[in-house]
């Protein structure tokens, strides 16, 4: 049971890490340098990874209306 209870808190930590994230972060589209703010859910879902110079997200631009590498930025 201990280890259910365990489980939660970790999940229900990363919740809240998530939508700290997306609340915090914008991105900038490299292809039409547009920044745009995306939702806790397209935070949680979409593919992420990290560079030496800082975050970047596959994301669909609200601007362009295209799949692009989204770089993050500090909101
Ligand atoms: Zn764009």
């Amino acid at each position: 049971m201990i280890k259910v209870i365990i489980s939660l808190l970790i999940i229900i930590g990363l919740l809240f890490l998530v939508l700290w994230h997306s609340k915090k972060t914008k991105y900038i589209c490299l292809k039409c340098e547009k920044t745009f703010e995306i939702s806790f859910f397209t935070d949680l879902i979409g593919p992420h990874w990290f560079t030496f110079f800082g975050g970047y997200k596959y994301l669909k631009c609200p601007n362009c209306k295209q799949k692009i590498k989204a770089k993050e930025i500090k909101n």
